[in-house]
């Protein structure tokens, strides 16, 4: 394999350093700077606001909706260099990672009209409603429905696990607006404003002590007629995409977060001396070949999309790539928090300090249960065998699409 990148990659990759050099504070490249809640909560602002002036936000999208229409290499090179500065690259990740690539490919001229431009600007919020209570896996079995009354859909059912909904702005929801269609038709794809009289939201509490998901209980929620994106009834097919970027990743970069935090907790063994127990060592060297993997198949995987190829080979590497990298995850935190032995019991997070959760961005430890990086990453990783399709679930698919084996079987 021929791992040098085309001369222009390059050129893109020079440009992209110097508006970091340029733009990011002084020190922060090298790691030297820290922020309390209020100065983080300032410099997020001011930093999309400079993101969305270099025109990063979305930069692969075409110029004619605000992108810059950058090719695969381009933004392949981008995630690279925010990556390696260690710089945000989002605005809103439901916005600009799941919701707006959906309106870009499903979305009416007019719904690309008026939610790309605030999208692009990360000045909405938005979040996901497709789970509730007895449609999780099993998402076409959901029940909140929408009912047409005037120019006005009229919502109303209950979803769960909706996260950043207690602050966002909109939600991308599915209804069903056919209850005589069979499960998977009948749905519906809207786009509903949150800050209204018939939504209300409540926190669900995670381990750590922070809320970031919710309860979203639709009593009478009302939206726009021509907020369906992809055409009535035809949400099932919408939302089928909005999951496909939710799997997706970064082809080059997203090994790096694992990498660092490998390196981190190798820290953690020579300090506290259980890096001479050989079983500790064992299961670091396991672990650092599985992020080397991940590092590998994100290489193969660019390969494929810059030649082209969709060979059985290149579907079953993006099929298992959200299982392998979640359940990599939890073990290398179990081993983590082996290595920490008794003190990994003890919350020495402070809540004065907002500090980065790798994959997370920022969080300031709760007073009641400040739990240190590593800790939250631990819970964290609890959770993502879960979000955007389950490793069970993964596997059924990896199953009957990539492999062509017989449909499990349903219950009579
Ligand atoms: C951190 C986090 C954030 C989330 N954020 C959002 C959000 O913003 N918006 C949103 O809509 N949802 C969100 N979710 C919900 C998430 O999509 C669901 O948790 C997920 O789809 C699983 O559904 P469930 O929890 O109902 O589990 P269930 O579907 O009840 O599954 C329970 C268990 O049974 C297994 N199982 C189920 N069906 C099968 C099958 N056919 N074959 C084999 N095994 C099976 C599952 O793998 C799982 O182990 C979030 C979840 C988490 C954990």
């Amino acid at each position: 394999m021929d791992l040098t990148y085309p001369d222009e990659a390059e050129v893109f990759r020079k440009e992209v350093r110097a508006w970091l050099e340029a733009n990011l504070p002084e020190g922060w490249i090298d790691g030297d700077v820290r922020l309390t809640g209020e100065e983080r909560r300032r410099f997020n602002e001011e930093w999309t606001r400079k993101l969305h002036e270099g025109g990063w936000i979305c930069a692969t999208w075409p110029e004619e909706y605000g992108g810059r229409g950058l090719s695969t290499m381009e933004s392949v090179v981008l995630n690279e260099e925010f990556h390696r500065a260690g710089a945000s690259l989002r605005g809103d990740f439901f916005g600009d990672t799941l919701v707006g690539p959906t309106i870009l490919q499903w979305g009416t001229e007019e719904q690309k009209k008026q939610f790309l431009p605030g999208i692009l600007r990360g000045e909405i919020a938005w979040c996901q409603g497709f789970s509730e209570p007895d449609a999780g896996s099993d998402l076409a079995s959901l029940k909140t429905k929408a009912e047409l009354d005037g120019d006005e859909w009229v919502i109303s059912g209950q979803k769960i696990w909706t996260t950043q909904a207690g602050w966002a702005d909109y939600i991308f929801v599915l209804a069903r607006t056919d209850p005589d269609a069979s499960k998977h038709a009948g749905i519906s794809y809207l786009l509903c404003p949150m800050k209204q009289e018939g939504i209300t939201t409540r926190p669900i509490r995670q381990p750590d002590g922070s809320a970031e998901f919710f309860e979203v209980f639709f009593d009478g929620a009302r939206c726009p007629e021509a907020n369906v994106v992809g055409g009535v009834n035809n949400g099932w097919k919408v939302a089928m995409t909005t999951l496909g970027f939710e799997r997706g990743s970064s082809a080059t970069t997203s090994y790096r977060r694992f990498e660092k935090e490998w390196e981190e907790i190798v820290e953690v063994a020579r300090a506290n001396g259980r890096v001479q127990d050989a079983r500790t060592r064992q299961g670091l060297a396991r672990t650092w070949s599985k992020v080397q993997l991940m590092r590998i198949n994100g290489l193969r995987s660019l390969s494929a999309v810059v030649q082209d190829r969709k060979d059985p080979g290149v579907a079953a590497l993006g099929a298992t790539n959200k299982m392998f990298w979640s359940e990599y995850h939890q073990e290398v935190m179990d081993l983590a928090m082996g290595i920490c032995g008794m003190k990994g019991q003890l919350l020495t997070g402070d809540p004065a300090l907002e500090e980065s959760v790798p994959g997370y961005g920022p969080r300031k430890p709760s007073d009641d249960y400040p739990a240190t990086v590593l800790q939250s990453s631990f819970f964290f990783s609890r959770s993502e065998t879960l979000w955007g399709g389950t490793s069970q679930i993964q596997r059924n698919i990896v199953g009957e699409r990539v492999l062509g084996l017989p449909k499990e079987p349903k219950p009579a």
